[in-house]
């Protein structure tokens, strides 16, 4: 599952506890200006309210839950709402109507220059495509970046993810507490980690919605489950852990979580063993600054975020709209128009990097004082709505906040 924004870069995140809530009351219909009319409406009827995010101690109590109008004051645009959306669904909706334009199963390899300035990529196959402008899109690992800017390579971000999904089946709901049955939430505990929850409840339908725009078969997303993300740092994880083994990386979290309630060490159990993973973050060591050419990069490519910010899919949707927006200009001056989509792209990649670190920090932070105080200050927040503003609340300084360049049309 992701959270996800129609139009702009944003954020299931927040610093010290601050994390965005989703929309819990779905928001009408609306057309988005940046998709389609029924790739918008289809995204609306295949995507699932966030709800609240919330904040638990490893005994289940429950320390503050953040209303939607307060972590999100611009939902009342749903193109600036938050959703969650499966991964597959807004896949194939991004795809819909390009099936003629993107081409599977071809290895990028290396790029060359063309003596009159074009670029050659080349494939492992044999392939070569001469064109105007080579955009490496091509994640964490990518070959373009590599050899584009070889000093960029991202490097490990000090952090793990344990994840697993538990069907929220009408056996599970029945005992899967009801406050994570809805929403983000964080177990934030003293000890090796802390844990973040998501409920993903999909509308009735979803599946056939998504057949339906996009005239294919759709995979199984109607199914609702609860995601679970146990985040430590690597040192708690044993250096030899096969982390293709369900029942090892099962083991591996209930002895992080051995002094937590009953019922959510239960939920950490009972992870559909196939949804099992271990993730070690990487990042971007900096988003470097150099001069504008026939190449560029894209996403995670260029500034790669770990997951603890829940923004990297978003920061590279950001990028993708102000890269089309950028050549959608004089074509003549092609340069300058990836010149001007890098400026934008180091404004909000560094932000997003920086937002994620600032959260891993918060979850590894640990600590019996350093909880106990952040503990108080929740209790206090879900009393006083002004506080709970102050603390949650991005305003102006929202990462999700439309850029200038996302205002000014389409
Ligand atoms: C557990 C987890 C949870 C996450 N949750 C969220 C979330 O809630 N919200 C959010 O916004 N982000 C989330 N993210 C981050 C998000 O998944 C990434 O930031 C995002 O996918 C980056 O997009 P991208 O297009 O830059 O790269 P990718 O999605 O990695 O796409 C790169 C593509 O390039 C292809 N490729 C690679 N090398 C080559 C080659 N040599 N030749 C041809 N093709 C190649 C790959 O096959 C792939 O299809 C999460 C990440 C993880 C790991």
């Amino acid at each position: 599952m992701w959270t996800s924004r129609c139009t702009s870069a944003t954020a299931t995140r927040r610093r010290a506890g601050r994390a965005t809530a989703s929309t819990s009351t779905r928001p009408a219909p609306a057309r988005c200006t940046r998709l389609p009319a029924p790739l918008w409406e289809a995204f609306l009827a295949t995507s699932a309210p966030g709800g609240p995010i919330g904040f638990l101690t490893e005994r289940l109590d429950e320390l503050v839950e953040v209303e939607e109008a307060i972590a999100y004051p611009h939902a009342s645009d749903p193109s600036e709402g938050h959703y969650a959306v499966d991964r597959r669904a807004l896949r194939r909706l991004l795809l819909a109507g390009l099936e003629d334009v993107v081409h599977f199963g071809a290895e990028f390899a290396a790029y060359e220059h063309t003596a009159d300035g074009r670029v050659v990529a080349r494939f492992v196959d044999g392939g070569r495509v001469e064109v105007d402008l080579l955009v490496g899109a091509d994640g964490v690992g990518s070959r373009v970046r590599r050899q584009y800017l070889p000093d960029a390579e991202p490097v490990p971000a000090g952090v793990v993810g344990l994840a697993g999904k538990v069907p929220l089946t009408a056996e599970t709901r029945g005992w899967v507490p009801a406050v994570l049955q809805q929403g983000m939430h964080v177990v934030v505990d003293p000890g090796p980690g802390s844990l973040f929850t998501a409920a993903y409840r999909p509308p009735p339908g979803a599946r056939a919605a998504l057949a339906a725009a996009t005239g294919r078969a759709a995979p199984a997303i109607d199914l609702p489950y609860l995601l679970t993300a146990f985040v430590t740092a690597p040192r708690h994880v044993p250096p030899d852990l096969d982390t293709d083994d369900p029942d090892a990386l099962a083991a591996l979290v209930d002895g992080l979580t051995a002094g937590w309630h009953p019922t959510l060490r239960r939920v950490l159990a009972s992870c559909d063993p196939d949804s099992r993973g271990a993730s070690a973050f990487v990042v971007a060591p900096g988003i470097p600054v150099w001069e504008p050419s026939r190449v560029t990069l894209l996403g995670d490519a260029v500034h790669a975020v770990p997951a603890t910010g829940g923004l990297g899919g978003n920061t590279a949707l950001r990028d993708a709209r102000r890269l089309t927006r950028a050549l959608a200009g004089d074509p003549a001056d092609l340069v300058g128009a990836v010149g001007a989509y890098e400026t934008d792209l180091r404004e909000h990649g560094a932000a997003a990097v920086a937002d994620a670190l600032a959260v891993r920090d918060q979850m590894l932070a640990g600590g019996v004082w350093r909880t106990r105080a952040a503990r108080a200050w929740f209790r206090l927040c879900a009393r006083s709505a002004t506080l709970r503003r102050a603390t949650f609340a991005d305003g102006d300084r929202a990462l999700s906040r439309p850029r200038a360049w996302e205002l000014a049309g389409t």
